[in-house]
C-alpha cells in the first residue's frame, strides 16, 4: 500500500514538473515589415532554435529577392535586359515558376514583370519618398510595350526576356512565398501548432492547445480591426489594400498596386482580403483582385481557385462570397452591412 502511494505522489510530482505548452513569440524586421513567428510548444530550447533559423532564412529570402538591392534577383535582372539567354538562379527559379502560374491564374492582374513601372511610380522603395504621379506621356509609352511574366522563354534552367522593359520584382507575392516556406521548415522541425504572421498577413497551423487561433483584419479607412475570423487547422489570410503605400496628389489617393492594363494605381477596392490555403496563392490573389475591381473580382477569385473572399471599396461598401461570410466576426458596432454575392 505505502508503494502505491509512493508511486502516485511520484507520478503526480512528475506530472507538475513537465513544462506546459504556451506560446513563444520572436518578431523579425525583414521584408520591409514586421515578421512575427508564434510556435504553441512546451519545447522552449526547440522554439529557440526554430526562431533563430527561421530569422536566417528570412533575411536570406529578402537579400535574394529583393528587386533593387544587391542580391540574385537584382543581377538576375540586369542580366535579362541584356536580352542573352540567362541562367536562372537556384534561389529565384521555384519563386519565377510559381509567380508564373499565378500571373496566367489571374489573366495577368498580378504580374510580377513589371518592376520599371513600380519604380516609376515611385513605390520601389520602403518608403515613398515621391510625391506626384509620373508623366501621362511617359505612362502611356510604357503600357505601349509593356512586358508581360509571360514573355520570359524558360528553356533547361536559362531564361530569355524579348522586352528590355521586363523587370521581375516579386513584391505582390513574395511575402506569402516566404511564410509558405517557414510553414514548412516549423513542421520538418516537429512543429504542427504555429503562426507566421508577416505584418498581418500570416499563416496558421494547429492550434493554440484547446484554443483554435483567432486573427484579425484590418479596418482599411480607420484604426483597429475590423473584423476577425477563426483559423481551421491550416490557411493563410491575405489583405492588400490601397493603405499600404500612397501618396495623396490634388486631392487624390495614388498607391502601390499598378493596374497592367493601363500602367495606373488600381481603382474600385480599398482592400481586399483571402482566406485560402496557402499563402503564396492567397498573397497573389489579394494583389490581383485589388486590381481586378468590382466588375470582375468574382471572375478572377474563381480562375485562381478562391471562395473567401471580402472586398471593401473606397466608400466602406463591403462585399463577400457566401463562403466568407460564415468565416466572419465583425469587431465594429455597429456591424456594417454586408454584400454578400453570389457565387
Ligand atoms: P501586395 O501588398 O501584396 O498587394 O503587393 C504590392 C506590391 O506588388 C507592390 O509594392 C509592387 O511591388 C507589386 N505590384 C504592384 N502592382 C502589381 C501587379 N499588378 N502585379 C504584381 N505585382 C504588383
Ligand atoms: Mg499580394
Amino acid at each position: 500500500m505505502r508503494c502505491l502511494l509512493l508511486l502516485i505522489v511520484v507520478v503526480a510530482l512528475s506530472g507538475c514538473d513537465r513544462p506546459s505548452a504556451h506560446s513563444h513569440k520572436q518578431q523579425m524586421y525583414v521584408f520591409g515589415t514586421l515578421v512575427e513567428v508564434i510556435i504553441w510548444t512546451e519545447d522552449e530550447a526547440a522554439a529557440t532554435e526554430a526562431m533563430s533559423q527561421l530569422s536566417a532564412q528570412f533575411q536570406h529570402q529578402h537579400q535574394q529577392w529583393h528587386p533593387w538591392e544587391a542580391g540574385e534577383l537584382h543581377t538576375f535582372n540586369q542580366q535579362l535586359t541584356t536580352g542573352k539567354p540567362t541562367p536562372t538562379p537556384d534561389s529565384i527559379a521555384p519563386l519565377l515558376q510559381r509567380a508564373i502560374e499565378l500571373s496566367v491564374a489571374s489573366d495577368g492582374l498580378f504580374d510580377p514583370s513589371l518592376g520599371q513601372l513600380v519604380k516609376l511610380w515611385g513605390f520601389s522603395d520602403n518608403l515613398v519618398n515621391v510625391t506626384q504621379p509620373p508623366d501621362a506621356t511617359q505612362l502611356a509609352n510604357f503600357i505601349k510595350q509593356a512586358p508581360h511574366i509571360t514573355d520570359l522563354e524558360i528553356n533547361n534552367g536559362l531564361a530569355q526576356s524579348h522586352n528590355p522593359r521586363l523587370y521581375l520584382d516579386f513584391g505582390g507575392f513574395a511575402k506569402g512565398y516566404a511564410v509558405d516556406r517557414a510553414i514548412e521548415t516549423l513542421r520538418q522541425m516537429g512543429f504542427d501548432n504555429a503562426i507566421v504572421n508577416a505584418g498581418g498577413d500570416l499563416r496558421a497551423i494547429g492550434s493554440k492547445g484547446e484554443w483554435p487561433w483567432r486573427i484579425g483584419i484590418r479596418n482599411p479607412r480607420g484604426e483597429g480591426l475590423i473584423a476577425s475570423l477563426q483559423i481551421s487547422r491550416d490557411e493563410s489570410v491575405f489583405t492588400s489594400g490601397d493603405y499600404e503605400r500612397f501618396y495623396d496628389y490634388q486631392g487624390k489617393r495614388y498607391h502601390h498596386i499598378i493596374d497592367p492594363r493601363n500602367g495606373y494605381p488600381a481603382e474600385g477596392f480599398s482592400s481586399v482580403t483571402i482566406l485560402h490555403h496557402d499563402a503564396a496563392t492567397a498573397d497573389a490573389a489579394a494583389t490581383a483582385l485589388l486590381v481586378a475591381g468590382p466588375e470582375q473580382w468574382r471572375e478572377v477569385a474563381k480562375k485562381m481557385g478562391l471562395s473567401q473572399v471580402m472586398v471593401i471599396t473606397p466608400r466602406g461598401k463591403i462585399s463577400m462570397s457566401p463562403a466568407m461570410v460564415k468565416r466572419i466576426r465583425f469587431e465594429v458596432s455597429p456591424e456594417p452591412n454586408i454584400n454578400v454575392v453570389d457565387w
